[in-house]
């Protein structure tokens, strides 16, 4: 082979590797944290991680904590080297330094998924309380921050006292969109009939910077509130972004599309403050109709 020829099949490659590298778009890096929940954490994320994985936008790590009274001071994720960390944690307290990390990542930009019962940790933890907006037991009250209702149309922060936190029986329910202009919500149906869950209902908090994106009606009939309560919402913590869903008991609520859907589209508004998976799968829930992925 010629000189010239060999130089040309080099130019060759090098554009090639150049095309390649500029068509394939860098994917969000998702760490998800689990190790103790009183719900089934060892079911629900593999789940979380399937979906995340699926949808071609993440790559997905996960960080266990010891189990409960092990050595927390060894559980010391890298936050910063993520684009978003999404919580199945709902147990014993970080060490400080964990905790400062993950403040400080949120803070310069970074995002925070709060997936059901993750809202149930830290309750005396001031910055943790700011980033999920509201959250439930662990001897929350009115010191913890207002109930957020949603009352003819309009957000109502009700400050009277009772405990945070509460749920009825577990139902398959409707799930109402608030705010169709956010781009999580953006062009999907206007209601859905979530699978069977538990139907979270006076969670509090500081309820700052927060938008609620969808509701649930928490019927009385199912031993819930009898308001329609936040399900889907948005909390905005220095520059960065947290999306709080309070659907995912277990693995059947997980499989609901609806779910999928807007844990998809959420993880990546948090992690890059965009949603470019904006299509309505096919096999989206009704108003009236629970639909689920096997
Ligand atoms: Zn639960």
């Amino acid at each position: 082979m010629s000189l010239d020829r060999i130089a040309v099949l080099i130019c060759l490659a090098g554009w090639l590797a150049l095309v390649s590298t500029a068509e394939a778009a860098p994917l969000d890096k998702a760490l998800i944290v689990d190790g103790q929940n009183n719900h089934k954490w060892q079911e629900t994320t593999p789940l979380l991680k399937r979906w995340l994985d699926e949808s071609g936008l993440f790559t997905v790590d996960v960080a266990t904590s010891p189990p409960k009274g092990g050595d927390m001071s060894k559980f010391q994720p890298d936050f910063a080297a993520y684009n978003v960390i999404v919580s199945n944690y709902n147990g014993e307290e970080w060490s400080d330094a964990t905790k400062t990390g993950l403040v400080k990542f949120i803070r310069a930009g970074g995002g925070l998924v709060i997936v059901h019962a993750a809202d149930n940790a830290f309750p005396k933890w001031k910055e943790w309380n700011e980033m999920i907006g509201l959250g439930g037991w662990g001897g929350r009250n009115e010191t913890s921050g207002p109930y957020l209702r949603y009352r003819d149309d309009k957000l109502v922060r009700d400050t009277s006292a009772g405990s945070g936190g509460h749920h009825g029986k577990q139902h398959p329910f409707q799930i109402v969109v608030r705010d169709a202009n956010h781009p999580i919500t953006a062009g999907l149906p206007k209601a859905w009939m979530h699978a069977q869950d538990e139907l979270y209902d006076r969670l509090r908090g500081p309820a700052e910077n927060i938008g609620v994106l969808a509701t649930a009606y928490s019927d009385t009939a199912t031993g819930g509130s009898g308001e329609h309560e936040p399900s889907l919402f948005t909390v905005t913590f220095g520059q960065g972004r947290i999306f709080h869903t309070t659907q995912g008991h277990g693995v059947e609520a997980m499989h609901c599309v609806g779910f999928i859907t807007t844990l998809v589209r959420g993880t990546e508004w948090a992690a890059a403050g965009k949603v470019t998976k904006t299509d309505v799968p096919a096999d989206f829930p009704t108003p009236d109709k629970v639909s689920s992925r096997p």
